[in-house]
Order: C-alpha cells, then sequence, then structure tokens
C-alpha cells in the first residue's frame, strides 16, 4: 500500500448541476454517463426547464396556462415570499402541485 493509497478518502458525490453534496443515493444518474448526478431539486428544475422548453416549440392554449403560472413563481420567488416561515411553507405546498 502507498502513501496516496494510505490518504485518499474518496468525496461526497456531487451533484453537476449545483454542485451540492450529496449521498448517492439522493442522486439521480444519467443513462447514458452514469457518472453525471443531479440532485432531485435539480432534477425537478431540469424537468421544470424542459417542459418550459416543450410549450414554447409546441404553443398551446395549454402552454399559455402553464407559461402564465411560471410567470407568478417568478414573481413570487423574486420578492422571496416562497421563503417567509408560514406563507412560504404553503406556497412551496402549492407548487408542488404546478407545472
Ligand atoms: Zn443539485
Amino acid at each position: 500500500m502507498t502513501v496516496a493509497e494510505e490518504t485518499f478518502q474518496p468525496s461526497a458525490p456531487v451533484c453537476w448541476c449545483c454542485g451540492g453534496e450529496f449521498e448517492d443515493r439522493d442522486l439521480v444518474r444519467l443513462g447514458a454517463h452514469p457518472e453525471v448526478g443531479v440532485c432531485i431539486g435539480c432534477a425537478k428544475y431540469l424537468q421544470r426547464r424542459a417542459s418550459q422548453r416543450e410549450d414554447k416549440l409546441r404553443p398551446s392554449w395549454a402552454a399559455r396556462v402553464r407559461d402564465a403560472v411560471r410567470r407568478v413563481r417568478e414573481w413570487v420567488v423574486g420578492r422571496g415570499w416562497h421563503e417567509l416561515p408560514v406563507v412560504g411553507r404553503l406556497l412551496r405546498r402549492i407548487d408542488r402541485h404546478l407545472p
């Protein structure tokens, strides 16, 4: 055993999106590149970005409604209301069910 092997300590898995350290079970791995993992929060964020992109490519009345919901979300987050003690908890709970 060499000195390098003795001092090597594996680092915690890192989210490739936000850079945060997570347990491996809390990361979602890419199919063709399993070395790449994103945390659950970033995976949800990417899903919303993908949905937004899809709506721009295929406009419809439902896409316009989802876009309005996104604008309201950005407006609320821009004011920091999602971080308020009581109202923020309610807003985050509602947000879980929005596109
Ligand atoms: Zn992340």
